[in-house]
């Protein structure tokens, strides 16, 4: 069964020219299926054709962070006649729901739809940390360390998404292989422990169990030389920096 990935959105916390927040777009066979929900749903435009297939649209949140969620509101211009089912961790990973999240960052005085506004129907539910189900598609899901509970999801064999998370070579030891890894890359050496260095991932990630691992999630603040360095140590590892518009068959 063959996929496509659009990547929308490869810089966490805020967006810089060219780069919007996290937000991944996967087509495969009937469903349509959103990782995370930053600015990059704004870069919806790129996957206009997709979108024009689909009336139903799935959006899978790693966490609750605003670089994650904050494109739910952009999503009425792209999916005002779909249904929606947005898919967060909730209970009992947090102490409130999946709505009442997204409910609280669009209540009505700071966005007039309101968390039911962006689509023609918004379903919310709640996977707590629990491996859940997309139609045919089965999501697995993992915890992670970061500084609120977050979630490595895999969809099939296809994806594994991994950001917002310390990276631990112990924890990967053992993980399932996909065609692709999608894992964030926060700094090139120890810096943030809420985050993963370029160094950690090239040293201790089993590469051979994915096809292809791109890094995701990148600091605004690299500056053009910082970015070539992640760049070159990624690569001795054989992998590569994602890049809003890119798009891979899978
Ligand atoms: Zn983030
Ligand atoms: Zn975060």
């Amino acid at each position: 069964m063959g996929a496509t990935l659009w990547v929308l959105g490869s810089a966490g916390w805020m967006p810089r020219a060219g780069q919007e927040t996290s937000c991944f777009l996967l087509e495969v066979a009937d469903q349509l299926v959103m990782l995370d929900a930053g600015t990059g749903v704004a870069n919806l435009d790129l996957a206009v054709e997709a979108l024009r297939r689909h009336d139903r649209l799935s959006v899978l949140l790693s966490h609750y962070h605003l670089d994650h969620l904050v494109g739910l509101m952009y999503l009425k211009r792209f999916a005002e006649g779909k249904r929606v089912d947005v898919y967060g961790p909730g209970r009992p990973a947090y102490p409130k729901s999946t709505e009442d999240y997204v409910g609280d960052m669009l209540q009505g005085a700071l966005y007039s739809g309101g968390s039911r506004g962006f689509a023609r129907e918004v379903r919310y539910h709640d996977y707590g940390g629990q491996d859940f189900r997309v139609g045919d598609l089965p999501i697995s899901v993992r915890p992670q360390s970061h500084s609120a509970p977050s979630f490595e999801l895999r969809v099939g064999d296809l994806m594994t998404y991994a950001t917002d998370t310390t990276f631990s070579a112990v924890a990967w030891e053992d993980c399932a292989p996909s065609r692709a890894l999608l894992h964030e890359c926060w700094q090139l050496g120890a810096g943030d422990p809420r985050h993963t260095s370029a160094k950690a991932l090239v040293a201790g990630l089993p590469r051979e169990r994915f096809g292809k691992v791109l890094l995701i999630h990148h600091n605004p603040s690299w500056d053009d030389g910082q970015r070539a360095e992640v760049e070159r140590v990624a690569a001795r590892g054989g992998i590569e920096l994602a890049h809003d518009g890119m798009v891979i068959s899978l």
